[in-house]
């Protein structure tokens, strides 16, 4: 029998595919909860507090304290909401968690002067549909540049990656050119990753070639994951990824059984 499609692909699920299709189906098909991460809170926790520091100052109130006061205000909002309530951390542990996060933000200024940013908009939700194919995702700042062109920038605050994985991660946020252009009707002049752990800042320009390759792959996982779907075969390909990977009890590659997977997923 064939398995359910997933409703859409985003540049996470379109990375996910290409780690391991079993975790992918596990996570986006049989939908099967996860436990929060420390990682992933840890960006939505820096996030917030440029998204407040964006959107509740102007110009010249964009400073590092400034910025510290949000990521204080942000805390409780996402430590202690209903997404990462969970996350095991006693009172030292979260200590140091918050700490850290304050290392980003200051590394965040090493990297742009903030009131220099004509922000438009933050964690925008945009979609687009080609064919059966609905494609999502979220930008985290919209912006304008000096000359009136429109700029994206993704924060990052996991390590930089290798050059051998750079254009990879410029894919991702290649996606968010190709949605922006197809949504906003306007190919973004500039793209860039801020990566506020090295900090290190990265940045490319869209072009024809760029955004016609992205169309083509993303397509080309949405063929294969159907084809996967069809066939109900998602295989596992252990690497990296099983470090991080919620799903060993289904596993069959590292000693889990699919057989245990609860009633009615998939
Ligand atoms: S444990 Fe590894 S191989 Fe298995 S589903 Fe997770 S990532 Fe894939």
């Amino acid at each position: 029998m064939a398995l359910p499609l997933p409703t859409s692909l985003s540049p996470s699920k379109v990375s996910s595919f290409k780690d391991c299709a079993l975790a992918f189906r596990l996570s986006a098909i049989d939908r099967l909860p996860e436990p929060p991460s420390p990682h992933a809170a840890k960006g939505t926790l820096v996030h917030r507090a440029l998204e407040l520091l964006m959107w509740e100052e102007d110009g010249a109130g964009r400073t590092i304290d400034a910025a510290l006061d949000k990521l204080a205000r942000a805390v409780p909002e996402i430590l202690d909401g209903p997404e990462y309530a969970g996350l095991p951390l006693d009172a030292a542990e979260r200590a140091e968690f918050v700490a850290d996060a304050e290392v980003l933000i200051r590394n965040y200024f090493a990297l742009e002067d903030p009131r220099t940013v004509r922000v438009l908009g933050t964690e925008l939700r945009l979609s687009v549909e080609i064919g059966t194919l609905r494609l999502s995702g979220i930008i985290d700042r919209l912006e304008l540049d000096a000359a009136g062109d429109l700029v994206i920038t993704d924060y990052k605050t996991g390590r930089a990656p290798s050059v051998h994985f750079e254009q990879s991660r410029l894919g991702g946020v290649h996606f968010y050119a190709f949605l922006c252009e197809q949504v906003l009707g306007r190919r973004p002049a500039r793209i860039q990753l801020l990566h506020l752990r090295e900090p290190l800042a990265i940045s490319s320009v869209p072009s024809d070639q760029s955004i016609r390759g992205l169309r083509q792959q993303t397509l080309a996982v949405w063929a294969a994951v159907e084809q996967a779907c069809a066939r109900e075969d998602f295989r596992p390909k252990p690497g990296w990824a099983c470090g991080y990977c919620a799903f060993h009890e289904y596993c069959p590659a590292v000693g889990g059984n699919l057989d245990r997977l609860p009633a009615g997923a998939g």
